[in-house]
């Protein structure tokens, strides 16, 4: 089967393929060139990173071993909190192109709401207006977060990148981003891979029934939600099977039953007030380069 490569188009007309590969934890050397030279091989051409993650570098030297030219490819990064400000914003984006092998990103991001992001955000708008970044967004924000962001902003954010998976599907911010044009993308969408999740019942039956697996359940019913995936496998096997979610539909009774699934619960940190406290903050910065 070949890879499709669907599109979702930001409130500027920028298409992003729906369907995209996170490379979150994929630390090891050998792991990451393979996991990503065989991404590339099977189809994938959206990539998301952060310069936390470690890994823009060994990410710039995969797409550039791949031969494709640069436009072929859709590739994400982070702003971390310890950069965020004007003039920090502005360097953390030179250094991250300088790793990534690209002289302008198709997405950036402010990883999470924290002191200096209005700051930052002057300097996000100011690189789109300069033609550097197509689409420029957040990661992490709650509904006050994006409020407080757009009572500043000259450009609104064009997209939230946020925890959802069935048990925690984010209703309400859900409707609050199609309310402002702001598209959906889901870290995490299959839950970082619980057991619990990915072998329940509900989904299981569903999977059995359209003869595809649970995790190609769960991302079918991210994309029938509009939003944009990004799921991280370092195995072949997953990658194309993750891949495989465009041949078939949910019915609106199988949307119902997997939305019924939804308990609020985060598998991960809630955004608001952890990953802002100026000790963590100095701690991390004596991890990254
Ligand atoms: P995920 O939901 O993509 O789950 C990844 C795990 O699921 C893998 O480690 C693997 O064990 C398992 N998996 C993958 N495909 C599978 C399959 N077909 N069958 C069974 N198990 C499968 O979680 P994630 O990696 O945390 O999130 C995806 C991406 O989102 C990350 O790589 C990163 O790029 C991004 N992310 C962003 C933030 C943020 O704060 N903005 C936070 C976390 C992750």
């Amino acid at each position: 089967m070949t890879f499709e490569n669907r599109t979702v188009k930001a409130i500027n007309g920028v298409e992003i393929p729906q369907l995209g590969f996170g490379v979150y934890k994929i630390t090891k050397e050998k792991e990451f060139e393979t996991a990503i030279s065989e991404a590339i091989r099977i189809g994938y051409r959206h990539f998301d990173t952060a310069k936390i993650y470690g890994n823009e570098e060994a990410l710039g030297r995969e797409i550039q071993k791949s031969g494709l030219p640069r436009e072929d490819f859709f590739i994400t990064s982070k702003v971390w909190n310890t950069d965020l400000g004007y003039k920090a914003t502005r360097k953390a984006f030179e250094q991250t192109c300088k790793k990534l092998k690209v002289d302008n990103l198709d997405m950036y991001l402010i990883h999470f709401a924290a002191p200096n992001d209005l700051e930052a955000w002057r300097a996000m708008e100011e690189l789109y207006s300069e033609g550097k970044i197509k689409v420029i967004g957040v990661a992490n924000f709650e509904i006050q977060h994006l409020e407080r962001l757009m009572k500043h902003a000259k450009i609104p954010p064009m997209i939230n990148q946020i925890e959802t998976h069935p048990e925690f599907a984010q209703n309400d911010l859900h409707q609050y981003l199609n309310q402002h044009q702001i598209l959906h993308e889901a870290w995490g969408p299959l839950g970082q891979g619980n057991k619990a999740l990915l072998e329940h019942p509900e989904l299981k039956r569903i999977a059995d029934y359209h003869h595809k697996t649970v995790a190609q359940v769960i991302l079918r019913w991210h994309l029938e939600r509009g939003i944009i995936v990004i799921p991280k496998s370092s195995s072949p096997k997953r990658m194309k099977e993750n891949s495989q979610i465009f041949d078939f539909e949910l019915t609106s009774d199988e949307m119902e039953q997997i939305n019924q699934l939804n308990i609020g619960k985060r598998y991960s940190v809630n955004p608001t007030g952890y990953m802002i406290h100026p000790i963590y903050n100095k701690l991390m910065k004596l991890f990254i380069k």
